[in-house]
């Protein structure tokens, strides 16, 4: 689960790791209250306004109305709310969030971190995730931080600089020591950034964290570390403990279609082509996607429906599928082990008539416990459904349909 720079900020503070500091904003009102609030507590008399959606390249992106971009520096109180309404309800275009961009609804104000001093300022990149074919966590940080890390992965891997964290023992001194020596820190900005490291680590360890993104990470220029951006991803299979961080989800920033099915118990995974699917087992709908390929279509979602479908979930998962204006054709693909093939075929009958005016083409194969009774019940119901018994005979006539 993904949640915004705001929230993941507070999660950094509470585990210790020092952020720039700032304040969500739903109004331009609201977003200069913010502003006086930080200049009471930190002094600062310039203010940043961080639209708050879930893509990265806001600073760089474009509000669709106004021409904005979606990071903008304030540089006195009176220009927050005229900089903020520029940017709150409008749609935000990066190059993260596709052509149709993303509706800003909250703010970030947050103070100036830039400003001028002794050393100049330097972004940093840190992140932590799950290395899994090594089976643990790993630290990479780069002294090319602020722009886009794929690309310095890509063009320069040398300039990333990783640690493998052993999890039986944890993240160890002389890691976080390393990681801030090949940084190529001194003195003050070196101790911060060790401490910064391990405090990250804690978080990231403590929230059931897969992914933690800090870019930048700022050496500002009197030598503090500061998380200036957060990316967090969690764990969607950690969340039942941690009811706080459940909490967060914002299910405005995500496919309808994807939280309706998380709301039936389906998996489900919103793609770009024509053939709808429905499997039960993950395996299986990815082999089922694989034959949708061969076949010349393209899937247009995965969906998994579990081990125990019955006439409900095959019906929740038939709306979810329907909705997508692409889809030219549905392929059902069970295969009755604990679930029996004739109750399926029940289920599909009863959705399809529930449902009533289903205008695409229906595939359905089943195999395993009453194959044949189901393939019969279908093809008895004297509906619009074509049966397959062979994978192979399905991916032809998902072929067929598309012709
Ligand atoms: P992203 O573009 O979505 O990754 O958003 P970031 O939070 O990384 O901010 C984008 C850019 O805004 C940063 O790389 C900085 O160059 C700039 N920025 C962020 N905070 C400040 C600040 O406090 N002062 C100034 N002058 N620039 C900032
Ligand atoms: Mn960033």
């Amino acid at each position: 689960m993904n949640i915004h720079e705001y929230q993941a900020k507070g999660i950094l503070e509470k585990y210790g790791v020092t952020i720039q500091k700032g304040i969500v904003a739903d109004t331009p009102e609201e977003a200069t209250e913010a502003a006086k609030k930080l200049n009471k507590e930190t002094g600062t008399e310039w203010y940043v306004l961080k639209a708050q959606i879930h893509a990265g390249g806001r600073g760089k992106g474009k509000v669709k109305e106004t021409d904005s971009n979606g990071v903008v520096l304030a540089k006195s109180l009176e220009d927050v709310a005229p900089k903020s309404k520029a940017i709150l309800g409008g749609t935000l275009v990066t190059h993260q969030t596709g052509e149709e961009g993303k509706l800003v609804s909250k703010l970030l104000v947050a103070q100036d971190v830039y400003y001028p001093g002794e050393h100049e300022p330097k972004e940093y990149y840190v992140g932590i995730l799950l290395d899994r074919a090594k089976g643990c966590n790993v630290i990479m940080a780069s002294t090319e931080g602020g722009v886009d890390i794929e690309d310095v992965a890509e063009n320069t891997p040398d300039k990333i600089i990783k640690e493998w964290i052993d999890p039986r023992v944890g993240l160890q001194g002389f890691q976080a020591r390393k990681v801030a020596f090949k940084l190529g820190l001194e003195g003050d900005a070196f101790k911060n950034m060790v401490k910064f490291i391990h405090s990250l680590y804690t978080a990231y360890d403590a929230t059931d964290s897969s992914m933690f993104e800090i870019n930048p990470v700022l050496k500002t220029s009197d030598n503090k570390i500061l998380a200036v951006d957060a990316k967090v991803n969690l764990d969607d299979s950690a969340l039942y403990r941690h009811k706080d961080l459940a909490d967060m989800r914002d299910k405005s920033e995500e496919d309808p279609a994807e939280v309706e099915a998380a709301e039936s118990g389906l998996n489900y995974v919103k793609l770009d082509g024509n053939v709808g699917c429905m499997v039960n087992g993950a395996g299986l709908a990815m082999a089922t996607m694989d034959i949708i390929k061969l076949s010349g279509g393209d899937p247009a979602n995965f969906l998994d429906v579990g081990g125990s479908a019955n006439a409900e979930t095959v019906e929740a998962g038939f709306r979810i599928i329907l909705k997508d204006p692409k889809v030219e054709a549905i392929l059902i693909n069970i295969f009755g082990g604990i679930v029996r093939c004739d109750r399926v075929a029940k289920g599909v009958v009863e959705a399809y008539k529930n449902i009533g005016d289903i205008k695409v083409p229906i595939i359905v194969r089943l195999q395993g416990t009453n194959a044949e009774e189901g393939a019969k019940i279908i093809e008895d119901s004297g509906l619009k459904v074509t049966s397959a018994i062979v994978l192979k005979d399905a991916a032809l006539r998902v072929k067929e349909a598309l012709a």
